[in-house]
């Protein structure tokens, strides 16, 4: 977006971008929190073996006394992995925000962030570039105390007002939710329900239940595009022009 690679979260998938990014580039790469299936990929992640690389780690979850940096470094030693972040020739930079403040990438990408409702925290984010945005909501949980006002939230209505495209935590369908209250995810009606809130443009499904075979997928694909034309159920290498 605007010239730049903006990485969100890194779990495995992070592998596959070795084959086309430029290891002589830069890249900023933004968690939305630190649990394992978002951060798993770092490690395996080639580009960061070049000197002439540069990563921008940032997370707005952690709390107080904690830093990006020390969770990164915690990862990435044994008996989790063999190796230390030292390992790595890349220049690192780690920048720490709490969820709610908005940054600039670069002189045309603005980053908003909101806090959401999981286990152990997580950011929202909208970034901006142009009269462009894409909204990243992973992962959340849409009922409890989070979201006093119900659902959908109004705050987060507005966070995610008019964008183009909403990446959303699609866990569940709202049957299986009901059964998995508590465990920090959301339903593709949920999430559909925020997107219709906020006329956003087109609806992603994503963080698939790893249960949920193609068979699965494909139904709720057959559903979800029933009931608000348009929408993806992202997968391996899906590309989106905005
Ligand atoms: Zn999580
Ligand atoms: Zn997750």
């Amino acid at each position: 977006m605007g010239g730049r690679n903006i990485i969100l979260d890194a779990g495995t998938g992070l592998q596959a971008l070795d084959k086309t990014i430029d290891a002589t580039g830069s890249v900023d790469l933004l968690f939305s929190h630190t649990h394992l299936d978002h951060i798993m990929g770092f490690p395996h992640f080639k580009a960061l073996f070049s000197p002439a690389f540069s990563c921008h780690i940032r997370a707005g979850h952690l709390g107080a006394g904690q830093s990006i940096e020390q969770v990164v470094a915690n990862f990435m030693q044994p008996p989790y992995f063999p190796m230390p972040v030292t390992m790595f020739n890349a220049g690192l930079q780690y920048t720490d925000f709490a969820a709610g403040e908005a940054f600039p990438l670069g002189d045309d990408v603005i980053v908003q962030t909101i806090a959401i409702n999981h286990t152990n925290g997580a950011t929202g984010y909208r970034l901006r570039y142009g009269d462009k945005s894409v909204c990243y909501l992973t992962d959340i949980e849409h009922e409890g105390a989070f979201y006093r006002d119900g659902w959908p939230d109004p705050a987060l209505t507005d966070f995610v007002k008019g964008s183009d495209v909403l990446i959303y935590d699609c866990s569940y369908t709202d049957d299986e939710y009901s059964k998995r209250k508590g465990r920090g995810h959301s339903s593709w009606q949920a999430g559909m329900q925020l997107a219709d809130a906020g006329q956003v443009g087109t609806f992603a499904i994503f963080h698939h239940d790893p249960a949920h075979d193609d068979d699965f997928m494909d139904d709720i694909a057959g559903q979800a595009v029933a009931v608000r034309p348009g929408t993806i159920v992202a997968r391996d290498g899906l590309v989106l022009a905005l």
